[in-house]
């Protein structure tokens, strides 16, 4: 159903997903959904005792020569085969899919009606990288801000803008997690604002100071975070007799701003 859902041959080629651990065979009865698999998330599949992790990051991204308990993700595979706790990663398919993690970050901020591709692919204008909708009316950029902090789960670090506050907005475009190959694209597509993740000094800079759209750049964990539901709304809609769980564990790299 997840591959259904998010078919593996979407992903990029550098990216890693499907089956990390665990049996196919092995039956599943309590599914955890969380983006990162880090040792919080594994503690908590344990507590609830879950046969099944789906977790937007890949655990092994590079490949590796030992799962020996030395490092952090020995560690957890270790954890997860010694308590026949599966592993499964949708990821850059995730992200392309329809409906994928930029759909769901979308609604999470208040777009309303239908969603296009920011970045389409070209044998599919319905699935891409990232997604632009309207907000139900205009509003001011420091409005919509506040809105998407509103609707997006609390970070230390919230959501930070680069643009006139007072600046109208309607059309949006957003990108869940590290956004910044898209920028040129939500310019051209004369968006008024770009809600993304981890942008940096100077091509924010640049892009503010070229006229671009006004940029609005959450936490990576929060704007992953809210596809995690619409994944899990897959199996409870299909019927299927497992329970389902979204983790609300914050694995956000940054855990306290000052
Ligand atoms: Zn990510």
């Amino acid at each position: 159903m997840l591959e259904a859902a998010y078919p593996p041959a979407r992903a990029e080629s550098w990216d890693a997903v499907g089956l990390v651990s665990g049996d196919p065979g092995q039956g599943v009865r309590r599914v955890l959904f969380a983006v990162d698999p880090v040792a919080a998330v594994a503690a908590e599949a344990l507590e609830w005792e879950a046969d099944l992790i789906v977790t937007h990051h890949p655990l092994y991204l590079r490949g590796t020569t030992s799962v020996a308990a030395t490092t952090p993700k020995g560690r957890l595979i270790r954890t997860l085969i010694k308590n026949d706790i599966a592993l499964y990663t949708a990821h850059t398919n995730a992200d392309v899919a329809n409906p994928g993690v930029s759909d769901a970050l979308a609604r999470a901020v208040g777009l309303v009606g239908d969603l296009v591709p920011l970045q389409s692919f070209p044998d599919d204008p319905w699935r891409g990288l990232g997604r632009i909708g309207e907000l139900p009316g205009e509003v001011t950029l420091g409005e919509f801000a506040a809105q998407a902090a509103e609707g997006l789960p609390r970070t230390s670090a919230g959501v930070r803008v680069a643009g006139d506050l007072s600046r109208p907005v309607r059309r949006v475009a957003v990108s869940g997690g590290a956004g910044d190959s898209l920028l040129e694209t939500a310019k051209a597509a004369g968006v008024d604002v770009f809600l993304t993740a981890d942008l940096r000094h100077h091509p924010a800079s640049e892009f503010v100071e070229s006229g671009g759209p006004a940029l609005v750049d959450a936490a990576h964990w929060a704007t992953e975070w809210p596809w995690l539901d619409s994944a899990a709304s897959i199996l409870r809609a299909s019927g299927v007799n497992v329970e389902t769980r979204v983790s609300a564990t914050v694995t956000d790299a940054w855990t306290r701003g000052y």
